[in-house]
Order: C-alpha cells, then structure tokens, then sequence
C-alpha cells in the first residue's frame, strides 16, 4: 500500500519573493512573484480591461502574432507601467465553441521580460500577480 500523501505543500522562502509548491508526482513548480503595480489604474479597476485596451493601454513590442496566440508588451500610457500580454484562443474542434483567454503580467526588468518570454500558455500562470479575463468578469490573480 502506498504511503498518503498530501496534495500540496506550500512553502513560503522567507525572502517573499519565491514559493514552491509540492505536487505529488513532478518536479516542483517554482512560482514567481511580481511586484504589485498599486499605482496602476488597473489595480483597483480591473474592468478597464474589457473591450480594447485602447485608450490607456499601448503596444511597445509584438513578439508572437498567430490566428490563436497573441502575445506582446504593452504600457500603460498614465502610470508607464509595462505589462507582459497574452491572448490564447483554445481551439475546441468538437462545437467550434472556442475560448478565449487573456493575461496580462505586470512587468518591470528586462530580466522579466525575457523570462516570461521564455514561458508557454501553461508555465505563464506561474506568475502572480497576473490579470486573468475571458470574457467574464476580469479577476486578479495573486493580488
Ligand atoms: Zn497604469
């Protein structure tokens, strides 16, 4: 008989800046902690979000641009604030129901920058915190 094992550990490293999570088979995932943009617009309204970005949010550089994967750094025109973009449309064959994510990632070193580039759609949601929207309500991930 196997021993039980918890699902989860959570591990806080005192420096505040690192967490890792035990699962029960895999390596451990390492979860990265971005500075909160509180002086952002974004951070209190979220809803902004909706519709287009245009208006207070704009483009600095495209790096993937497919038919379902968008993904980009754009900058808040107020604040100056850079926020690693993604938009993900998850190809559903079966009703052609597709859906549709988008995440943005408050940024602000080059050493960032390069490291998100570095992630896909899955290892992306080990950064918090992150603005999640898809289509619903828009909601902070790890405020
Ligand atoms: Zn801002």
């Amino acid at each position: 008989m196997l021993p039980e094992i918890a699902p989860t550990n959570f591990n806080r490293i005192p420096d505040g800046t690192t967490e890792r999570i035990t699962v029960t088979d895999g390596e451990p995932t390492r979860i990265v902690k971005l500075r909160h943009p509180t002086q952002c617009i974004l951070w209190q309204h979220l809803e902004r979000v909706a519709g287009k970005f245009a208006g207070f949010l704009e483009e600095v550089e495209a790096y993937e641009d497919t038919s379902h994967l968008t993904r980009s750094l754009y900058k808040c025109l107020e604040c100056g604030q850079l926020y690693f973009h993604e938009w993900y449309e998850w190809v559903d064959w079966k009703d052609g129901n597709d859906k549709q994510y988008s995440t943005l990632v408050p940024v602000q070193t080059p050493e960032e920058i390069a490291a998100l580039k570095q992630t896909n759609v899955f290892t992306l949601m080990t950064y918090f915190p992150r603005l999640h929207f898809d289509g619903g309500k828009p909601e902070w991930k790890g405020k």
